[in-house]
């Protein structure tokens, strides 16, 4: 079927002719229409996509990537600029990749028509590390949307579908199915903290390596579909255009009424990461090469790069000589100026002697001095969980999800729990392993609400620290209250922002708040947003904790408890304890529960037992105890108890 769609239309039936299970989005000219004809598709269509407009792109990113990463297939939509409010996640989602099909659609505004910045998307997704395709006019904008979400499943990377005005605005008759077409997959999420979380530098350094190995891939994967196409004119005379996306057009109706010399050329859709195979064929071929494209020099760089690479000898007429504008839309005169160039021979810089020699291989000459040096790092390093400080309140939460969970007939392993940054993250650690995603701050009340519209089944809880909650937990709460997400959302408010060195945050105390300042309460922005079971607990009473996960659990719409207690370190830096707990070696049968269950570091193991086994017991190192009674909960044999300290 026909229909006469603008290149953003064609966005929504590409993604529905693939099968997008979850859209969100924020709006931006030049992109709103794309989302907007989704949600008018949704709202008189049975079956249709779940699709909302987010709060803000980082939520409407984070809820598609946790549908993407439940095997849903995934659109977000923003402008340019929209990227940059959402760059925290989707630099740090690049790294996990993706298991459904996730697609960003950015639309820029080369020549500024609707104000802000004329940011290039395309050099923001080198920075990301994730592929661009950049169609060339709305009948390729529905065809490489649906490819697009082939692509990200077969390389598991989100793949940046990138348009300008021209082409987002541009109208077109296209051919096209115009129905919804839903795969029907059953949501799953398999917990995997190596790739779902940042916990650490080897996970990190690992995640990184994947990302440029999942590049490969699709550098691989887009040669062989021919999205980007060569063709060589027959006189042989080395003249080469090359054009990227949206100029695509232009230059072929610049190209059909050129009555000059004949032209080689290299049309490219898929424009990052650059098909080295294809330019390697070009420059065999190519004396002079005039690269088209608006905005920024980014085919130009990347070809001025492989060229210094093969000791290329040849000409490349673009920006980068000060032929052709950095700046605005470009129009025929343009183009044309840029063909009338190349045709004439009146070559720029020698791109083989104006730039440096960069390998292909993927070069990083810190991988043999780090090699040299790992066995001494093996040695030095001492295999330890790393987990929360003696008396953390986190611990007492964490324990408590747990336990609740456990108590309704569930786990840690069968019900997705997401993290956020700072010491709460600890959760997905042993002996709790509760928390299953980190991506940025705030992410987790976002990414909890991508599960849910998935249709995961069991209930989705999301974990944030209060720092976070201030920083980038607001939003993605606001949202899911719009849109009646079914979640709970645990906050963890210690009163600190404790993991970079305690410092104040708008909820700690009153009396820590700079001259002048004020603090700002959690519960009242909680329920100023229309939470109406919002629960208040100390982690440190665990039953009133379980119950209160639990009676959360149970309810519809968005749920919120606030598990609050003071920083065991700022408490223990101005009050003295006044109470510790010790265990009775001759009571301790060595059965471990209490480390098991808390991984509190003030437990340790001796040798004095007598009930045992092998004659070893645990004990609490009384200098590092705060007295917060969690293991106390552990422990069937009544081998811990209460010592009051001297006054
Ligand atoms: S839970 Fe009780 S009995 Fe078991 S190891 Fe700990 S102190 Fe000993
Ligand atoms: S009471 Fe138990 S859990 Fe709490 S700090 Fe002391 S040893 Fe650790």
């Amino acid at each position: 079927m026909k229909r006469s769609i603008i290149g953003n239309q064609a966005v929504a039936y590409g993604a529905l002719a693939a099968g997008v299970d979850v859209a969100s989005g924020y709006p931006g000219t030049p992109s709103s229409e794309a989302l907007t004809e989704l949600l008018h598709f949704s709202q008189n269509n049975n079956p249709s996509p779940y699709v909302e407009w987010s709060v803000n792109e980082k939520v409407a990113f984070e809820i598609a990537t946790g549908a993407a990463w439940a095997g849903k297939r995934a659109l977000v939509t923003m402008k340019m600029s929209g990227a940059n409010v959402a760059a925290d996640s989707i630099l740090s989602v690049a790294y996990s990749g993706t298991k459904g099909g996730l697609v960003l659609y950015i639309a820029d505004d080369p020549g500024v028509e609707a104000g802000m910045p004329e940011q290039d998307t395309r050099l923001f997704a080198q920075w990301a590390g994730l592929p661009v395709l950049e169609p060339a006019d709305p009948g390729r904008v529905y065809e490489l949307t649906r490819y697009a979400f082939e692509l990200s499943e077969k390389c598991e990377l989100p793949v940046i579908l990138r348009s300008v005005t021209s082409v987002a605005h541009a109208k077109q008759e296209v051919e096209g199915e115009y129905t919804y077409k839903p795969l029907g997959r059953k949501p799953e999420f398999e917990k995997n903290i190596f790739r779902y979380t940042k916990a650490g530098s080897a996970i990190c350094i690992a995640q990184h390596e994947a990302l440029l190995d999942r590049l490969a891939v699709v550098e691989r994967t887009v040669r062989d579909t021919g999205i980007n196409m060569m063709v060589e004119s027959g006189d042989r005379n080395g003249l080469f255009l090359v054009a990227a996306g949206a100029l695509i057009p232009y230059v072929r109706e610049a190209l059909s009424s050129w009555d000059h010399q004949n032209l080689s050329t290299l049309f490219l859709e898929s424009v990052y990461p650059l098909d080295k195979e294809l330019a390697g064929k070009m420059f065999e071929a190519a004396e002079t090469i005039l690269v088209l494209e608006e905005l920024e020099p980014f085919v130009e760089m990347q070809l001025r790069s492989e060229a210094s690479r093969l000791g290329w000898n040849g000409s490349i007429l673009g920006k980068l000589d000060g032929l052709l504008p950095r700046v605005g839309k470009y129009s025929q005169e343009v183009i044309g100026r840029g063909l009338k160039t190349l045709a004439s021979g009146m070559a720029g810089h020698s791109a083989a002697t104006s730039r440096p020699v960069v390998s292909s291989e993927r070069s990083d000459p810190g991988n043999e001095e780090s090699a040299a040096e790992q066995p001494v790092a093996a040695e030095l390093s001492v295999k330890h969980p790393i987990t929360f400080c003696a008396g953390c309140p986190h611990r007492g939460t964490f324990l408590a999800v747990n336990r609740a969970l456990k108590k309704i007939g569930l786990n840690q392993d069968n019900t997705v729990v997401t993290g956020d940054i700072g010491c709460t993250i600890l959760g997905m650690n042993p002996p709790f392993h509760t928390c299953w995603t980190e991506v940025s701050m705030g992410s987790s009340i976002g990414l909890a609400q991508g599960f849910y519209w998935a249709g995961i089944e069991n209930p989705v809880i999301a974990t944030i620290g209060d720092s976070t909650f201030f920083h980038a937990g607001i939003p993605p709460l606001v949202n899911a209250v719009q849109h009646g997400a079914n979640l709970l959302v645990i906050i963890l408010d210690n009163g600190w922002t404790s993991m970079t060195g305690f410092q104040v945050n708008p909820g700690t105390s009153e009396q820590f708040q700079a001259k002048g300042a004020r603090r700002v309460d959690i519960e009242g922005i909680v329920r100023g947003m229309g939470v109406e079971n919002l629960q208040v607990i100390g982690p440190f009473d665990q039953e009133q904790s379980i119950e209160a996960i639990i009676k959360a659990l149970q309810q519809e719409g968005v749920k919120v408890i606030i598990s609050q207690a003071e920083c065991a370190l700022t408490v223990a830096r101005r009050e003295k304890r006044t109470l510790i707990y010790q265990i009775d070696s001759q009571k301790c049968t060595f059965c471990r529960s209490c480390l098991r269950e808390t991984g509190c570091p003030a437990l340790y193991v001796t040798a004095n037992g007598k009930k045992s086994k092998h004659g070893q017991v645990m004990a609490i190192d009384p200098q590092a105890c705060t007295g917060c009674g969690l293991c106390y909960t552990c422990c069937k044999f009544d081998a811990i108890h209460e010592q009051k300290l001297g006054g």
